[in-house]
């Protein structure tokens, strides 16, 4: 008597996983396509940048340390010790801010600088806050915080822009199309 409906479950099996596989792989997809969102689509260079939701576009960390000047913990962070040869970007805004033939070893647990890949690309302040008076960095294009330039670098250049890993983006040698490129 309960057979009839076992073998009815049994023959819609298929179709039914088919129809939840399906299901998962559309969810999967759903997920993918905001994470890539958050952090790989960047935002046309003529944005407004003052009026963009970086809320919705960032991850919780990356807001707290780019839009509230926050600082992420030493070496519980993405790059302090990335060796690959790249470009570290804006994670804001995708702006180009330094190259790993700049980084070096600095034993602090952030990804450490001896200068930017461009010099506008990085604008300085004034900080006195945690009651030291600092320079802080933040990207000249979207004013993203960034991290602090010290003068106790390596040379050539005597500086040290120490960085928040969740304020920039990697991209290694050869993972983007030259699009950019001139
Ligand atoms: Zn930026």
């Amino acid at each position: 008597m309960h057979k009839k409906p076992v073998i009815g479950a049994l023959t819609i099996g298929p179709a039914v996983i088919g129809a939840l596989m399906i299901g998962a792989f559309a969810t999967g997809l759903g997920l993918a396509t905001v994470v890539s969102a958050k952090s790989n689509e960047p935002l046309p260079e003529d944005t407004d940048w003052e009026s963009v939701d970086w809320k919705s576009r960032l991850t919780r960390r990356q807001y707290k340390i780019t839009r509230q000047a926050g600082t992420e913990w030493p070496f519980k962070n993405a790059y302090w010790d990335n060796k690959r040869a790249g470009e570290y970007r804006c994670v804001c805004c995708d702006q180009p801010l330094f190259s790993s033939d700049a980084k070096f070893k600095s034993g602090t647990g952030w990804p450490s600088f001896f200068q930017p890949g461009d010099g506008s690309a990085i604008d300085e302040h004034e900080d006195r806050s945690w009651w030291m008076t600092r320079v802080e960095t933040r990207c000249s294009r979207c004013d993203a915080h960034l991290g602090h330039v010290f003068n106790d670098g390596p040379r050539p250049t005597g500086l040290r822009y120490c960085m928040n890993s969740a304020a920039l983006r990697f991209v290694g040698e050869g993972e983007e199309p030259t699009e950019e490129a001139e």
